[in-house]
């Protein structure tokens, strides 16, 4: 059983030395409990703040513990009366081959039968795809005609904001790093303006903004913080809806960054909305077929950066913070 430990908690930006792969038995399955072959993990954003020793919404990973990571995979070996050997199930587990489920977790069953890939409960049918449309729909409310502005706009979240925020009938404004990923705004998801945020001052960027959208902007999707979202504040309309969905900008410095420009949200009256994917668990199954019908009817793209082998999990799970991945970033640990 390989497994992809945390080994010392990072400062700052995560290095090789933090992590250590490490092989030991295969276990066992406890008592009403049972073993999963994990094939897929999900690399998010997030599990650089559970390596932190910080007060959060989850407890810190455990140093010499596997990473938590969402996964999906195979049952193994169950003494569960509820799940069989070959279940493919869904649940909170780590970056290991073999994650013991003790009984009465929240692991669940998937039916792989019914996507391309099992990866698809990752993304598309996983957090992701939710998490941008429990904070439009639910949180934002856009109306139609609103402009919509999304920073992170080409990762897995905010490209499904952005391409929602379109069905909704909004004008869409994408934030992103690079040409290319600009151009994947525009051509891939539906976006109506792209811009790069890259090199600019909050000046620059917030000038950029103001020409896109001259009325100023109703809804922020945040994912990003600091200078980018500085400058966002400084094109808000009144009565603007920030979502504050992510600070991906401050995961990996020490000291937190913060933004200077709230006076903007008093003066236009604006509120900024604390938002977590997990206060929706009970409305999965409204929002997943939501989502699965507009992927059915052409509408909707989700695109997976799908990285391979347990051994390459530092590298793949740096990409988030270099901006390499190109759609929701995956582990494939094992076939299925
Ligand atoms: P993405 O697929 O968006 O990947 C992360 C992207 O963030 C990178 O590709 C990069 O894009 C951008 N980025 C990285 N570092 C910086 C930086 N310093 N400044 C600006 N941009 C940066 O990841 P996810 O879609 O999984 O997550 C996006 C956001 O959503 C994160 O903030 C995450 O924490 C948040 N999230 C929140 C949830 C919730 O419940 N509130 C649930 C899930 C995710 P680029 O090349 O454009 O810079």
């Amino acid at each position: 059983n390989r497994r992809f430990l945390l080994s010392r908690r990072p400062h700052g930006t995560p290095v090789r030395e933090d992590f250590s792969l490490v092989e030991q038995p295969v276990p066992s399955a406890p008592e009403g409990g049972f073993v999963v072959r994990n094939c897929y993990a999900s690399l998010d954003p997030a599990q650089r703040g559970w390596m932190d020793d910080a007060p959060s919404y989850m407890p810190p990973i455990p140093l010499g513990d596997p990473v938590r990571a969402t996964t999906i995979g195979v049952v193994a070996e169950s003494r569960s009366p509820d799940f069989s050997v070959g279940d493919w199930v869904l649940g909170m587990n780590g970056l290991e081959d073999y994650s013991v489920n003790a009984a009465g977790g929240f692991t669940m069953k998937v039916d792989t039968s019914i996507v391309d890939s099992p990866s698809r409960y990752l993304s598309a049918m996983g957090a992701v795809g939710l998490t941008a449309y429990f904070g439009l729909i639910d949180v934002a409310k856009p109306q139609p005609g609103e402009t919509l502005l999304v920073s992170g706009a080409a990762g897995a979240v905010g490209s499904a904001v952005g391409q929602i925020g379109k069905i909704l009938g909004c004008r869409v404004i994408g934030i992103a790093g690079g040409a290319e990923k600009c151009r994947r705004l525009i051509d891939d998801y539906g976006f109506d303006v792209a811009i790069d945020y890259k090199g600019k001052s909050v000046e620059a960027l917030s000038a950029e903004i103001g020409a896109a959208a001259p009325d100023g902007v109703n809804v922020v999707f945040e994912n990003v913080g600091g200078d980018v979202m500085d400058a966002e504040l400084l094109n808000l309309a009144m009565r603007a809806r920030i979502v504050l969905c992510g600070l991906i900008s401050e995961y990996n410095s020490p000291e937190k960054i913060g933004v200077r420009n709230l006076w903007r949200v008093l003066t236009t009256r604006s509120t900024i909305h604390g938002y977590l994917i997990m206060d929706y668990v009970d409305r999965f199954a409204e929002g997943g077929a939501q989502m699965a019908q507009w992927m059915a009817e052409g509408r909707l793209r989700i695109d997976e950066d799908v990285q391979v082998g347990l051994e390459n999990a530092y590298d793949a799970f740096m990409r988030l913070f270099t901006g390499a991945n190109t759609g929701k970033l995956v582990l494939k640990i094992a076939d299925g």
